[in-house]
């Protein structure tokens, strides 16, 4: 019998589901335990924003109902198993504040449907997670609510916009969160903390009930500590919702590929990618290990060009800030968000709560946007990035003719300090390997495999499918995991004895 403190956060959903099914420990225990350690472990790392016991009770109460009736085989892999949320994502009941002033106040009325989809899954809702104010970053340091840290160095960023997602999973809080994912916020903080990260095909899961940031390029998806729990999470949360015009139906088991291998797959590598200016020595070795890794189980690794790629930032920086503009058009201190009080007018009214509510970053993305849409300046920007977009498509479109998944860095550097980068331009070069992903809509995951030589702190290779074709990635992610061993909760926090995966 496990103790009631067992660290349930630093295990997998498998060994959470094996030991609920053989009465090893209750899920009130699980969800108790949980809750208690994350609130001390994270003092250090501030991932939580707010944490749900009782919501976390009821969940518990209704599986531990399942397994004293016998049902429990029946409720799938996940019951049982805790998870967290980014704070974009609504849960009713639980504030949602995007991690701004603008929407400190606000309590969500309803449930986002991925949420929704955990709990019928059987989850163990937790709380919700700190980002980057609005999902604008790649450093968890814009949120209103101070930074989320590194658990594998406290004094580094954990990547963004969705740092609590992934430095939650990497301190052993919960083995599984959601976060969302525009330009890199889930590869690159899973990247940068060493876990499991998914952007799954852009309309694979549903965003209603997600703030949006910017709409044809949102993605929600999971991380985790093991590609299996992680396939478990999105086989739960994907498929069709007529809430979501985007979404699409899906009938894809992620999970039973994963022991298939890769011998005889096509691999592809970009070459342009490997030669970046900016990627540092010590990513580059691991991403070509695991390359290396994959060719000695047997796959056949192909060089492609994406001969557009270079462009995507510069098109997302203006499709980006020109969907987030419009989008966050509704916090105007009526419909929602923070609403200065004592002006006389309108106008008045708008601009001081607007100018109140939004911090740095988000003010720099609503103003690049408005003035992208200003007539004269709309045919310059927006109508250009749109064709280069269809460039970059075309391009994975004819490298995907030649391969199954691509082989790339997520990042091109490990964590960096608080405040090391002060220049936004530079932060957002952080992004120049997922970008494009989220440009042509298609699979993006970021995988651990180790830690780099020269500041050993981990490195996550991305791995890339095509539309509606995440399995492929997935399936070579597991084979690299097999090479590497699913990924090692931060060694500060990981409990004594091991990770009891
Ligand atoms: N870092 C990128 C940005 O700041 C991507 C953010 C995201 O994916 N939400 O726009």
């Amino acid at each position: 019998m496990a103790s009631s403190n067992a660290m349930f956060g630093a295990m997998s959903a498998r060994r959470i589901h094996d030991g609920l099914a053989a009465k090893e420990f209750s899920a009130a225990e699980v969800a108790s335990a949980v809750l208690s350690q994350a609130e001390r472990l994270d003092e250090d790392v501030h991932a939580f924003l707010e944490m749900t016991p009782d919501l976390a009770a009821d969940a518990a109460q209704a599986v531990d109902a399942a397994i004293a009736d016998g049902t429990f085989a029946d409720q799938g892999p996940l019951a049982g198993v805790p998870i967290a949320y980014k704070d974009n994502m609504n849960l009713i009941g639980t504030h949602t504040t995007c991690s701004s002033n603008m929407l400190a106040d606000y309590v969500s009325p309803y449930t986002a449907t991925c949420v929704e989809r955990t709990l019928q899954a059987g989850m163990i809702p937790v709380g919700k997670l700190n980002m980057d104010e609005f999902a604008f970053g790649s450093s968890t340091e814009t949120s209103a609510f101070g930074p989320t840290r590194n658990p594998w160095d406290l004094s580094r960023v954990p990547g963004g916009s969705s740092g609590g997602s992934a430095a939650a999973v990497a301190a052993g809080l919960v083995p599984a969160t959601l976060g969302s994912d525009t330009g890199g916020s889930i590869r690159q903080p899973a990247a940068f903390c060493g876990v499991v990260g998914i952007k799954p095909t852009y309309g694979m899961v549903s965003r209603y009930g997600i703030v949006a940031f910017g709409s044809s390029l949102d993605q929600v998806g999971p991380f985790a500590r093991t590609v299996e729990d992680a396939a478990w999470v999105l086989n739960a949360i994907s498929g069709h919702d007529s809430r979501d015009c985007t979404s699409q139906a899906n009938a894809t088991d992620f999970a039973a590929n994963l022991g298939a291998g890769v011998k005889g797959m096509k691999i592809g590598v970009v070459p342009a990618f490997m030669e970046a200016a900016g990627l540092t020595a010590e990513v580059k070795a691991k991403v070509q290990d695991a390359i290396a890794k994959l060719e000695a189980a047997g796959a056949d690794i192909v060089e492609v060009e994406l001969p557009n790629a270079a462009a995507a930032m510069s098109a997302y920086y203006v499709l980006g800030p020109c969907e987030a503009f419009s989008n966050l058009a509704r916090f105007d201190s009526v419909r929602y968000g923070y609403c200065d009080p004592g002006h006389a007018d309108l106008g008045g009214q708008y601009e001081a709560s607007r100018a109140k509510g939004f911090g740095d970053e988000a003010r720099r993305r609503i103003m690049l946007g408005s003035y992208l849409l200003s007539s004269g300046v709309y045919d310059t920007y927006y109508y250009p990035a749109q064709q280069i977009r269809t460039l970059i498509t075309q391009d994975y479109v004819r490298a995907f003719e030649q391969v199954e998944c691509l082989v790339t860095p997520v990042s091109p550097r490990t964590s960096f300090k608080f405040g090391e980068i002060g220049d936004p331009t530079e932060m957002y070069l952080s992004d120049m390997f997922t970008i494009s992903i989220n440009i042509v809509g298609y699979g993006g995951m970021s995988l651990p495999v180790g830690l780099g030589a020269d500041t050993g702190l981990p490195v996550g290779v991305q791995l890339i499918a095509p539309a509606f074709k995440d399995e492929n990635m997935l399936r070579v992610a597991a084979e690299l995991e097999r090479e590497y061993g699913s990924a090692p909760v931060a060694p500060d926090f990981a409990p004594e004895g091991g990770d009891a995966l």
